[in-house]
């Protein structure tokens, strides 16, 4: 596995190499999810290169930047198992300078669900996915539908600026008791951790009332929000797939969303219908 940190030498390493390449991108701290889009984009792909960058413009003031986990040797080791390719590990000043040209998220879209408690958090995503996409000119990038949001809005992105790599979005990974997989689960106490499971479970309570053939979004929304009780609730949301309210769930057109904070961790979970 090839380690490159400059985007110039990256670029330059991949030109002209006539084979079809997956990309993903990840702040480290890599788990069986990231494992399970680098083996997609394995499967789909002749060359793999895999991104591990911390994106500071992601952050906002008093979020956990400084703390993320970092597990540069585990990560590494994981990478060259995996299979993949080329690892990218920039610092932050091979990406950023002090005076910057940046993407703006929609003004809509980007400042609603996780955009509303993070404001300017998805600006600084599509700002470091552009610049990622542009640096390794993938043939297909994947990303995980646990980030929802962050996936409708890279769609749009490439749609909109009319960039020419296909998107995969791929499903999540849980554990075995029903929690996603998140780089910031490590961050929860035995406490937490058993709390942060009714987030999947009230997911659960609404996969089967829609079983049942109970559609209204508002009766749901109120089951799931019994369950996720006494857990901080940032939002519980029914959308359809363009992230647009909906009154009834459409089956093949529906995603039911979860923010909520376990201890100080903010946790998001989803399920698509
Ligand atoms: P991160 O390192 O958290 O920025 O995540 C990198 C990529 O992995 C993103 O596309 C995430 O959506 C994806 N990802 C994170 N957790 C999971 C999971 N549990 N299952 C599948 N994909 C995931």
């Amino acid at each position: 596995m090839k380690i490159i940190s400059n985007p110039l030498e990256l670029k330059e390493y991949l030109k002209n190499n006539n084979k079809t390449v997956g990309f993903i991108p990840t702040m480290g701290a890599l788990h069986e999810g990231h494992i399970s889009l680098i083996n997609r984009a394995s499967e789909e792909n002749e060359l793999v290169v895999v991104s591990i960058f911390v994106n500071p413009t992601q952050f906002l003031k008093g979020e956990d930047l400084d703390n993320y986990p970092s597990r540069e040797q585990a990560d590494k080791k994981i990478c060259s198992f995996a299979g993949v390719d080329v690892l990218f590990y920039p610092n932050a000043d091979d990406i950023y300078t002090s005076d910057e040209v940046s993407v703006q998220a929609p003004n809509v879209r980007g400042y609603v669900l996780e955009g509303r408690s993070r404001p300017g958090h998805f600006s600084g995503v599509l700002t470091v996915v552009m610049k990622l996409l542009n640096i390794v000119s993938p043939t297909r990038a994947y990303f995980g539908k646990k980030d929802a949001q962050q996936l409708n809005l890279i769609t749009l992105m490439v749609k909109q600026l009319f960039m020419s790599v296909e998107i995969v979005p791929v499903d999540t990974v849980r554990e075995a008791d029903g929690l996603a997989l998140s780089s910031r689960n490590i961050y929860l106490n035995e406490y937490d951790r058993k709390e942060a499971l009714k987030i999947s479970a009230s997911l659960h309570v609404c996969s089967r009332m829609v079983s049942k053939n109970i559609l209204d979004t508002k009766e749901i929304i109120a089951s799931m929000r019994e369950t996720l009780y006494p857990l901080e609730i940032a939002y519980v949301e029914i959308l359809n797939r363009n992230f647009e309210k909906i009154e009834q769930v459409e089956i093949g057109d529906s995603v039911i969303l979860v923010e909520a904070i376990a201890g100080e961790t903010r946790l998001l979970d989803n399920i698509w219908l």
